[in-house]
C-alpha cells in the first residue's frame, strides 16, 4: 500500500499561493519598489481593513511585532502586569517580556479551548485585592476559533483594561458575525509562512483607533521626528512590511475566503473518518462564530482508544507525514516559570489537560483528497492495531 520514505512528505500547513501573488510582485519590479513601504503595503492595509471591517490597519513585518506595538498602546511599561491567554504560541507572551512587563497566564475553557471567563474574572479579582490592576489582557483565538468575546470584553470594560485580540490564527473566522481580529481595542495578525494565508513573513495590526495606528506607525519606521534631519525623540523600531511582501498579501487575500473553506473541508474529511473512534475529540466549534480550522485538533485519550497523541505522531512521521503536538501551555515554559497562572476551575488545569493529550494533524488548504486519505488511513491504522 505504502512505499515507506518514497511518498510526498505532507506538512502540517504549508504556504498555497494562488498565482495571483505573482501579478503584483511583478508589479513591484516593474515600478522598483523594492522597499518597506510602497504602494502594495498601502493598498494591503486597506483591503485587509475593508475585508474585516476595521478603521484602520498597519502592515508589519511579524505578527509578534504587531503585538508588541499594540502592547505600547496600551501603555505597558517596565514592571507592569499582562494577562495573556495560556495555550498559546510563545509569540503571544514574548513581547510582554520586550516591554520588561510581566505576564499573568489564563486558562483555557474546554468548550472552546480559549481564554475562560472564569479564570480571567478570578485573575481580576486577586489583582484587584494585590491593588494591582493589568494594563492590558491579551486573548489568543486558538488555531482558527474565536474566543467567547461578549463576557471577556465585559469583565475587561468593567476593570477599563484593553483587549489586544490575537488572531494570528484566525484572520477568516468570525465571532457573532464580526470578522476574528476586530473585537478588541486592537487585533493583530499573522503571515508567517504556516498561518492560513502568507507573504512569507509578515503581520498586521488592526484598531478603530485611527490615532493609535498612526502612533505605531510612527514607531515602526524609527520613530523619526517630523523634521528635515534625522531627529529622534523616541524609541524606535524596524517593524514595517516590505513592499515585494505586501504584493503577496494582496494576491493571498483575494483567496482567503477559499482558504478557509478548504481547511474547514480537511476537518470534515478527518472528523468524518473518524468519528467511529472511541477515545478522539475533535476540539469543539463553538456556536457563537465560524472557525477558521487553521489546524485541525483533536484529543486523543490513551486509556479509552489505547494509543496516545504521541504514538500518532511517531506513526505519522513513519509515513512521512507531519503531525503536532498542541502548543505547550505558556505556565509550563520554563521561561514563565515564576509567572501566576489562574485555572478554570479550582481543581483542574484545563489548558495542561488539552496540551497532554493534543494533536495537531495536517490541515493546509493545498491538501489534495489524496493527502488526507493517506493520513486518515494512517491514524486507522494506528489505532487499530493498537
Ligand atoms: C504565529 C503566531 C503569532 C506570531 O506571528 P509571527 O508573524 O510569526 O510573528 C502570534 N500568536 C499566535 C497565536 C501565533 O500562532
Amino acid at each position: 500500500m505504502f512505499v515507506l520514505g518514497k511518498s510526498k512528505r505532507i506538512y502540517l500547513s504549508s504556504p498555497h499561493m494562488s498565482g495571483n501573488e505573482l501579478n503584483y510582485i511583478a508589479e513591484a519590479f516593474s515600478t522598483n519598489w523594492i522597499a518597506p513601504l510602497g504602494p502594495h503595503v498601502d493598498a494591503f492595509e486597506s483591503e485587509l481593513a475593508d475585508y474585516v471591517g476595521a478603521g484602520g490597519a498597519l502592515a508589519l513585518s511579524s505578527g509578534t511585532a504587531a503585538i508588541h506595538l499594540a502592547l505600547r498602546l496600551a501603555g505597558v511599561s517596565p514592571g507592569d502586569v499582562v494577562f495573556c491567554s495560556s495555550l498559546t504560541f510563545i509569540a503571544s507572551a514574548n513581547p510582554v517580556l520586550y516591554q520588561a512587563a510581566r505576564p499573568v497566564f489564563i486558562d483555557s475553557d474546554p468548550e472552546n479551548w480559549n481564554m475562560s471567563t472564569a479564570a480571567l474574572e478570578q485573575a481580576f479579582s486577586a489583582a484587584e485585592e494585590r491593588g494591582k490592576l493589568p494594563r492590558a489582557v491579551v486573548v489568543v483565538n486558538l488555531y482558527g476559533q474565536s474566543a467567547d468575546f461578549t463576557p471577556l470584553l465585559k469583565i475587561c470594560g468593567r476593570y477599563n483594561v484593553p483587549v489586544i485580540e490575537d488572531a494570528a490564527e484566525s484572520l477568516g473566522a468570525t465571532y457573532k458575525g464580526r470578522a476574528s481580529g476586530t473585537l478588541g481595542k486592537f487585533g493583530i495578525y499573522s503571515f508567517n509562512g504556516n498561518k492560513i494565508v502568507t507573504t512569507s513573513g509578515g503581520g498586521m495590526l488592526v484598531s478603530d483607533d485611527l490615532e493609535a495606528l498612526e502612533k505605531a506607525r510612527f514607531w515602526s519606521t524609527q520613530a523619526r521626528d517630523p523634521a528635515r534631519h534625522y531627529q529622534h525623540s523616541e524609541i524606535g523600531f524596524n517593524y514595517r512590511l516590505s513592499n515585494v511582501l505586501a504584493a503577496i498579501g494582496r494576491g493571498q487575500l483575494k483567496v482567503l475566503d477559499d482558504r478557509v473553506r478548504a481547511r474547514r473541508a480537511v476537518f470534515s474529511r478527518y472528523y468524518e473518518a473518524l468519528l467511529e473512534y472511541d477515545g478522539l475529540e475533535f476540539m469543539p466549534e463553538a456556536p457563537y462564530g465560524q472557525s477558521s480550522r487553521w489546524l485541525t485538533a483533536l484529543q486523543v485519550d490513551q486509556d479509552r482508544c489505547g494509543v496516545s497523541a504521541a504514538d500518532i505522531i511517531d506513526a505519522l512521521a513513519e509515513r512521512n507525514i507531519e503531525a503536532r503536538p498542541v502548543w505547550k501551555p505558556l505556565h509550563l515554559q520554563p521561561l514563565f516559570k515564576d509567572c501566576l497562572y489562574y485555572t478554570h476551575e479550582t481543581d483542574g488545569d484545563v489548558s495542561a489537560k488539552l496540551f497532554e493529550k493534543g494533536l495537531c494533524l495536517p490541515s493546509g488548504s493545498n491538501m489534495d483528497s489524496d493527502e488526507v486519505d493517506r493520513v486518515i488511513n494512517c491514524i486507522k491504522e494506528c489505532l487499530n492495531n493498537r
